[in-house]
């Protein structure tokens, strides 16, 4: 077995249907009493279902703010940083994905106030210390593991609105953080035992959510393997699959979920020359992969009925070119060896919504 270094990261879960009910004691727990709610305009009317699950738990909010929106801008953050000082809150719960609980994040590691997340999408951002934001239109990365949030409360019940289309590119993007942290080269066999669970739990869920987005079952499932792979993105390093589709979404505009989604094949298979084992390992938590984790995600993709090409989503053919320039001015670890032409290649198939081979 090869050395290796783990750093369990601390935090709380709650899973399963119905564990809202348990908000008020978990925020008791924190010693807390003045929760701020965070959600985005579209999830306004879903988080004022938790107001009457506080108070049936003796807590009054202290507030509601619901602007939170994509990138994290810090103009929005600002305005929500006045709103809780003037609300006087002792805490914050963010309701939503990824948008949301980074505006929860951005919150916490500004003020030090305790952060409590009902996560409602597969993204996993509740589960990482990393805060992306956009400010003056360029978005930077941070790590630091005050940013963790303290707990998560995994309640199904609130993902049943997720629509079919954003539920597949969602769950997805998750399986995008375990593969990538297959092959991290800070990877150890406890992440790999929760990249590969996380991965043939969505895998296998997903396809089902489609078709029948009320399936309870399906949907849990979709969840916890959405927690263990949202872990992995917490855990440990990632390379070309996330770089190009930060560079992809940040330079073009190009939707989250839908970007990591096209990618996630053309990525893997510029990386498999380099990662035989891992290959094979992926191929084996993919239903009717036969051997192959390619095919294996493109049977998913077809499946699930996205759109493949990056064009659909607006990116132009001359795009190609300066994605590959940039993809390649930051240097950065990645299993296999960031050769502009492979590369430009491998863009170009996204962009063109040719299968991965
Ligand atoms: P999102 O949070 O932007 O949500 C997309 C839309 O779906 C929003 O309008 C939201 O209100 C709505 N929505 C969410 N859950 C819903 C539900 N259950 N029912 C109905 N509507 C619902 O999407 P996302 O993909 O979760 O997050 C993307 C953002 O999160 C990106 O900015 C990405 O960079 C960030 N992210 C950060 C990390 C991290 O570790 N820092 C990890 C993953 C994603």
């Amino acid at each position: 077995m090869q050395p290796f270094e783990y750093n369990p990261n601390p935090g709380r879960v709650v899973f399963g249907s119905g564990s809202i009910k348990k908000l008020p004691d978990e925020i008791k727990r924190l010693n807390k009493s003045k929760p701020l709610l965070l959600s985005t305009p579209q999830q306004a009317d879903q988080v004022k279902a938790l107001e009457p699950i506080l108070k049936d738990g003796s807590i009054a909010p202290a507030g509601l703010f619901s602007e939170a929106t994509m990138h994290t801008p810090t103009h929005v953050t600002e305005k929500a940083l006045q709103y809780t000082r003037e609300c006087g809150a002792d805490c914050v719960v963010s309701f939503g994905g990824g948008s949301t609980i980074g505006l929860g994040k951005a919150i916490s590691i500004r003020t030090g106030l305790e952060h409590v997340c009902v996560p409602t999408t597969y993204a996993g951002s509740e589960m990482t210390p990393i805060l992306g934001e956009t400010a003056e239109g360029r978005k930077t990365t941070k790590s630091d593991p005050k940013i963790l949030p303290g707990t998560v409360i995994y309640d199904v019940d609130f993902t049943m609105t997720l629509p079919e289309g954003l539920s597949a590119t969602s769950g997805v993007n998750a399986i995008a953080h375990a593969v990538e942290a297959l092959y991290a080269r800070n990877t150890n066999p406890v992440i790999n035992l929760m990249a590969l669970e996380g991965t043939k739990a969505l895998a296998e869920s997903l396809p089902i959510i489609v078709n029948k987005p009320h399936d309870v079952d399906a949907r849990s499932k979709a969840q916890y393997g959405a927690w263990l792979c949202g872990m992995c993105l917490g855990s440990v390093g990632m390379s070309l699959h996330h770089k190009l589709c930060h560079t992809l979404g940040g330079s073009f505009n190009l939707p989250h979920a839908e970007t990591h989604t096209i990618v996630l094949p053309h990525a893997i298979a510029y990386n498999s020359p380099k990662i035989p084992e891992t290959m094979q390992r992926l191929a084996d938590v993919l239903p009717e992969s036969h051997g192959d984790a390619i095919r294996g995600l493109n049977v998913l993709l077809t499946k699930l009925k996205v759109k493949r090409g990056l064009k659909e989503y607006g990116m132009k053919e001359e795009d190609v070119d300066k994605a590959a320039d940039i993809a390649v001015s930051n240097p950065y670890w990645n299993p296999r060896e960031i050769e502009k032409e492979p590369l430009r290649e491998t863009i170009r198939r996204c962009w063109a919504g040719e299968e991965a081979k």
